[in-house]
């Protein structure tokens, strides 16, 4: 689109959808990479290595796999991480501890070796690498928490969009500030959000004062909702809520 500055016309329209914004373009953005993965990168041997290193998709990621047309795909990834984790358990044998022979009484008397072992095989069961797909969040984040800080400037349109909003959760709020430096922006960032929360609190309140048997004949206004928003606001929401990539693998 022409005059689209990137980035910054994407936060403006997150910020005029439910929801945190941060949460709701990441997610965005890794359902397309997990597209593009899927369709494009299955037999790719620099992902499929960065994956198997991994040891696969971390937990929220991995839900993105489930959708229309992926089945064959995610076999074929997960089958080349599988034979990773077999290969590491070949690598690291384990002897039973209760062995009736010589080696598992010395092994008894010797506690500290086999605890070593297992140590090793839990360490090299773990990640090697980050998730693909937290990587490439990590850089969206940053994309995105640098334009906030170059365009945010109280009472812009980009102040007005996100003080309108039901703002960012508390993680990306804390990420994006941790990279901002003093000055109008960061004023911008921490007011805007500031009067989200104040908002979200007073509703909070209102909405627990008319679950009082006393007020129960009033009917909920903009509050009612308040129990759903303000979970997101604390804890953000599940990547599935932004995606619409909902079909199951056939
Ligand atoms: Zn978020
Ligand atoms: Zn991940």
């Amino acid at each position: 689109m022409a005059g689209r500055i990137p980035y910054y016309h994407d936060l403006l329209e997150a910020f005029a959808e439910p929801g945190c914004a941060m949460c709701r373009l990441l997610a965005v953005s890794a359902d397309k990479l997990v597209d593009t993965v899927l369709y494009e990168g299955v037999n790719d041997v620099p992902t499929r290595e960065q994956l198997n290193a991994a040891r696969g998709y971390c937990h929220s990621h991995a839900q993105l796999l489930i959708r229309a047309g992926g089945a064959l795909g995610t076999t074929i990834m997960m089958d080349g991480v599988l034979k990773v984790l077999l290969r590491t358990l070949a690598a690291n044998p384990v002897e039973q501890a209760g062995a009736s022979s010589v080696r598992g009484l010395l092994r008894r008397a010797n506690v500290k070796v086999s605890h070593t072992a297992v140590q090793k095989l839990v360490a090299d069961l773990s990640p090697q690498a980050e998730c693909p797909v937290c990587v490439n969040e990590a850089e969206m984040l940053g994309h995105y928490g640098r334009t906030l800080h170059q365009h945010l400037a109280p009472d812009n349109e980009l102040f007005q969009v996100y003080v309108a909003s039901d703002g960012l959760c508390l993680n990306h709020f804390r990420q994006v500030l941790a990279d901002g430096l003093p000055g109008p922006a960061l004023t911008a960032l921490v007011t805007a959000q500031q009067t989200i929360w104040q908002r979200l609190h007073e509703q909070s309140d209102e909405f627990i004062r008319k679950n009082d048997h006393r007020f129960r004949g009033e009917p909920f206004g903009v509050e009612e909702d308040v129990w759903q928003r303000s979970l997101t606001a604390v804890s953000g929401a599940p990547i599935r809520t932004y995606v619409k990539s909902k079909g199951l693998t056939q």
